[in-house]
Order: structure tokens, then C-alpha cells, then sequence
């Protein structure tokens, strides 16, 4: 998805393409691990019934017995707030139900999640985990195994195992060393595995030391490959740019959903979900969150705004020199960042203290101003990134990387120590105009987003991410689940801008709309109607002039 989660916990992943045969004799470990015992109900709504053995011997001496025991993270952690976990692992009673029992130095604990999230229609900026794939499901430890917390400190490193009953379904642990019956070190390494139920096709990417496994139970290895394509060449790229790539195995899963797409972290890993295949362009919708979630190999820090915000800026500059944009492309691409950033400048919060969105886009905002007055300088953020980087794929601290400018020119660190501490917003217009590009805001008389949308598209819902339709009416060229690429020859990104092009055609004439339709390239023509003045409104273009040097400037490392 869009808004990638800051990794919090790194786990060193592997996985096996083909599952292993379920080994016997686990279970008798039981005595003196934790273990949990999963069964997979594939009732109407789908749900996750756990026993959770827990014998006395396994805690620590004089550890209380008392129910609280036990934390689930999936509750209290602040996650997605309101929205993250909670959507689907409710505590209520209707979803959850918990017993406990205890004899003969065992406790036992019996509770049931639920996994309807997938049934809540097309969702947005959300870690769309746990799912159910189009032969099985993808669940993630994190969404049922519990934390033992013990005398108010997490003990996540208890040995733990896991056995899984998938009935007949084929089961892949992706973490650790890939058995069935899962049986990792820890419950912390546990609770942040996956478990891939189900046959799926997988790809292997190395580059360096870095491995990435891309795997997908929706989309056949052969339609993975342009992912793996992708994968390949941003490690090369950040490599080339930040620094040797850091040893690590990460896992990228690439599932279907019938509209829209999201996707995310969970511990080290990435999950992606998306109504359309995967493609190898570093600026797509999924490809730039493929770039972001990799570069975070290299770029993690201690204040949101340089973790999220410079690696959201490093998104873009990876993405427009892997897919070695144009100057077009790249004012593009920039004028993308410039309409986000307004979207989120309302707060007068210096950047310092933002988290959430502000940070990810003013932060690239605050990257990409520092950049332009760096290269003026002979240097430029990525080169002192490199030097603030530990190099082993720990990142760096918010004092490192000002040291790391300090070093080429203290008049630049403390341009950058104005950016994030003022409470105004950063005028990104007058870092535009001093690198270089010239802007012009043309008004022109346009469609409302409703007279657009319903009276010219003739479509109800779209997709805010991308140029995808959900829902169209009866008279509509389209049909659910297109994704328009091009109107009359302008590249489109999002259904509102298509507003420009199609104003300037005449009523009563046809324009030609290039969709992707199930997998395939279409071109539709799209009657331009005749509508009343209501219809009208008048809108601002904002455009960059060509600039190529200024463009050229942002793609050189
Ligand atoms: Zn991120």
C-alpha cells in the first residue's frame, strides 16, 4: 500500500516454494515449549480457533498465574489505530471467545479470531494481512499469537512452537527454517512469521547479500517475473547509490484482490494485494511501494520524518531512475509529491514532531529542498545519506545525518534544522522555482469531480489511488475493475485528472481512452457529452516547465 509501516521488528526470513511434509512428534515438546495449536474454520466466516498450552516449568520462577498474563499485541498495539488490526481481531465477545483452564502444571487457553477483514470490499492504506488467497490463505502470526508478558516486561523469547491444521492444505512457514508444524525459536519469532496455506509459485532474487523471495498464490510465476525484474533492479540501484546492499531475506507476497490494491509491512516483510498483475516500473502505484519498502533496507532512523519522509523522497528518485524518466515524467512525478503535501500542510506542527502521513510527504518535501541546495553545492541528500548510513543495514540516527551534513556545509544543516523545526508549511513551490523549474497555473474552465465522474466517465467509484473504476452506471464504456492508462494520449495516474483533457475536447466528440482490462491493453472511445454550465467550474493547472536540466540533476546520483 501507499503508507508503508516503519519497520519495527526485523526477522531474518526464508521460505521454501514447495511445503514440507508434516513431521510427526511435535507435539510431544509440548510439556516444556509454549505451543500453539491452530485450526483453520472455514465457516461462513472464516475463523482461527487456538489452544495455547503453556506449562509452568516454561515461565519463569515465581511467574503469577493471573489471566494478564498474556498481551495481545493486536489490540494494544498502536498500529493502524482505529483501523489496523482491530478491523478484524475484535475483542468483543461476538468475535472473541476465551476460556482457561489449569491442571497438573499446565494452563491451557482456548480463544478464536476472526479473519473476515478480506469480506470488508476493497480497502485502502491498510496492511491487508490476514487474507485468503485464491487457493488458501495467508495468515500472519501477528493477527493470533499472543505475547506472554510476564511481571509487567515482554518475554518474547520463550520457546515456542506452533502446529497449524490446515486439513488438507499444503502449509508453508515462511520464516526461520520453512517446516510444517511450525516450530520457531520464539513466540516473538512466531507472531511475526506468515504461513502461507496453500500451493503458491515462488521466485528467488539475490542481489548481493540480500535475498528476496516473491510469492504469490494469485498470479503464476511467469506474471511474477516482472516483480522480480523490479526487485532486482532497485537493490542494484540502491546499492549503487547508498551503499553495499545489507545482508538480509526479506519476503515480498503478491496476492490478489478483486479491486484496488493495498499492501504493507509486517515485521521485515512486504505484502502487496492488487486487482491487477505485478509490472517492473519503479513509478507505478505498486512499484513505488516495492522501491520504498526496499530502500527501508537501508534507510530506518529515529524520527519519522527522516525514516518515512527522506525514504518517501528516496522513493521517488529510485523510481524515476529506474524507470529512467523523462523531464516530463519527472515534473510529474514531483507535482504528484506537491499535490500530497498540500493535502497534509494544513497542520502548523513543525515536521520535528509529525507522524503519520505529514511526515511521509512534508518530509520528502523538506528531502527534496535540502537535495536542490546540496547539489548546488557539490553534494546532494542520497551522497549524504550514504555517509550517515551504519552500513549494515541498521540505518542511521536523526544526529547522524546531521553530522553527515554538517560535514559539507553547516550553512546546509541548519537550513535543514529550519525546515523541520518551522511551523509554517515549506513552500515546495519556491523549492521547485530554485531548482530550476519554472512554474505556470493556467486556469482553465473544467468538469466537477461529479459532472466528470458520473456525467462523463458515467462511472460511481474509483479507486483513490489509482486510475481504476469500481463501480460504473449502466450507459458506461467501462467496466469494473478497468484501469484507465491514457486519455487522448496524456498519460493518466488518477481519475481527477483526466478532468483537463477531457475539458478541452469538444462536446460531442469521442476521445480515445486506453484501459487495462483484465490483463489486456484496450482502447475505448469515450463520448464527450454536452453538458449545461453547472457542470463547469474552473480549475488551476498547475504545471513545471520542461526543465531538463533541473530533472536531469534530480536522476544523477
Ligand atoms: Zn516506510
Amino acid at each position: 500500500m501507499r503508507l508503508p509501516l516503519a519497520v519495527t521488528l526485523l526477522l531474518v526470513a526464508g521460505c521454501a516454494s514447495t511445503p514440507a511434509p508434516r513431521s510427526a512428534g511435535l507435539q510431544s515438546d509440548c510439556a516444556r515449549r509454549i505451543c500453539f495449536h491452530a485450526q483453520l474454520l472455514e465457516t461462513e466466516v472464516p475463523r482461527l480457533r487456538v489452544r495455547l498450552t503453556i506449562p509452568d516449568a516454561a515461565l519463569p520462577a515465581g511467574t503469577s498465574t493471573h489471566a494478564d498474563t498474556l498481551q495481545y499485541p493486536f489490540w494494544a498495539e498502536a498500529f493502524r489505530g482505529a483501523s489496523g488490526y482491530v478491523d478484524f481481531v475484535h475483542q468483543d465477545a461476538k468475535d472473541f471467545t476465551e476460556s482457561s483452564t489449569r491442571s497438573e502444571g499446565m494452563r491451557t487457553l482456548n480463544y478464536e479470531v476472526t479473519l473476515d477483514h478480506a469480506s470488508k470490499g476493497p480497502r485502502h492504506g491498510l496492511d491487508e494481512v490476514p487474507h485468503r488467497t485464491a487457493n488458501g490463505w495467508l495468515l500472519v502470526g501477528r493477527a493470533f499469537i499472543p505475547i506472554i508478558k510476564i511481571s509487567g516486561a515482554l518475554q518474547p523469547s520463550l520457546a515456542a512452537e506452533l502446529h497449524l491444521d490446515t486439513g488438507k492444505l499444503p502449509l508453508t512457514t515462511l520464516a526461520g527454517e520453512p517446516v510444517s508444524g511450525a516450530r520457531i525459536g520464539s513466540i516473538a519469532d512466531l507472531a511475526h512469521a506468515l504461513y502461507y496455506v496453500g500451493p503458491h509459485a515462488s521466485l528467488r532474487v539475490e542481489h548481493g547479500a540480500t535475498t528476496v523471495h516473491v510469492l504469490s498464490a494469485s498470479f503464476t510465476q511467469q506474471q511474477l517475473q516482472p516483480l522480480a525484474t523490479l526487485v532486482k533492479n532497485t537493490l542494484a540501484q540502491a546499492e549503487q547509490v547508498l551503499g553495499p546492499a545489507p545482508k538480509r531475506s526479506r519476503l515480498l507476497i503478491y496476492d490478489s484482490q478483486p479491486l484496488g490494491f493495498a499492501g504493507g509491512v509486517i515485521g521485515d516483510d512486504i505484502t502487496l494485494m492488487s486487482s491487477t498483475p505485478p509490472d517492473a516500473s519503479g513509478l507505478s502505484a505498486m512499484g513505488a511501494v516495492v522501491v520504498h519498502e526496499l530502500s527501508h533496507l537501508w534507510l530506518k532512523a529515529d524520527a519519522p520524518w527522516l525514516s518515512e519522509g527522506f525514504n518517501t523522497y528516496l522513493e521517488m528518485v529510485l523510481g524515476l531512475q529506474l524507470d529512467a524518466a523523462s523531464p516530463k515524467r519527472t515534473a510529474r512525478a514531483l507535482l504528484r509529491l506537491h499535490s500530497k503535501f498540500q493535502a497534509h500542510a494544513q497542520s502548523a506542527e513543525p515536521l520535528a514532531k509529525s507522524q503519520g502521513l505529514r511526515a511521509y510527504s512534508a518530509g520528502a518535501v523538506a528531502a527534496f529542498c535540502l537535495d536542490t541546495r546540496l547539489r548546488r553545492h557539490g553534494s546532494s541528500v542520497l551522497q549524504t545519506l550514504r555517509s550517515a548510513l551504519h552500513g549494515d543495514g541498521e540505518g542511521t540516527t536523526v544526529q547522524r545525518y546531521f553530522d553527515s551534513v554538517q560535514a559539507v556545509s553547516p550553512k546546509h544543516a541548519q537550513y535543514l534544522r529550519q525546515l523541520i523545526n518551522q511551523e509554517q508549511p515549506i513552500d515546495m513551490q519556491a523549492c521547485l522555482r530554485e531548482a530550476g523549474f519554472q512554474l505556470t497555473s493556467e486556469p482553465y474552465d473544467g468538469y466537477t469531480l461529479r459532472a466528470l465522474v458520473v456525467d462523463v466517465l458515467k462511472i460511481t467509484g474509483f479507486s483513490p489511488q489509482r486510475a481504476e473504476i469500481f463501480r460504473t452506471k449502466p450507459d458506461s464504456i467501462f467496466e469494473i475493475g478497468d484501469v484507465i492508462v491514457s486519455v487522448d494520449g496524456a498519460a493518466i495516474d488518477l481519475i481527477p485528472q483526466i478532468d483537463l483533457v477531457v475539458a478541452k475536447a469538444k462536446p460531442g466528440s469521442r476521445v480515445p481512452v486506453v484501459v487495462q482490462r483484465k490483463g489486456v491493453t484496450t482502447t475505448l472511445q469515450l463520448p464527450i457529452p454536452t453538458l449545461g454550465p453547472k457542470a463547469r467550474q474552473s480549475h488551476q493547472d498547475l504545471q513545471l516547465q520542461y526543465a531538463p536540466d533541473a530533472a536531469a540533476a534530480l536522476l544523477s546520483p
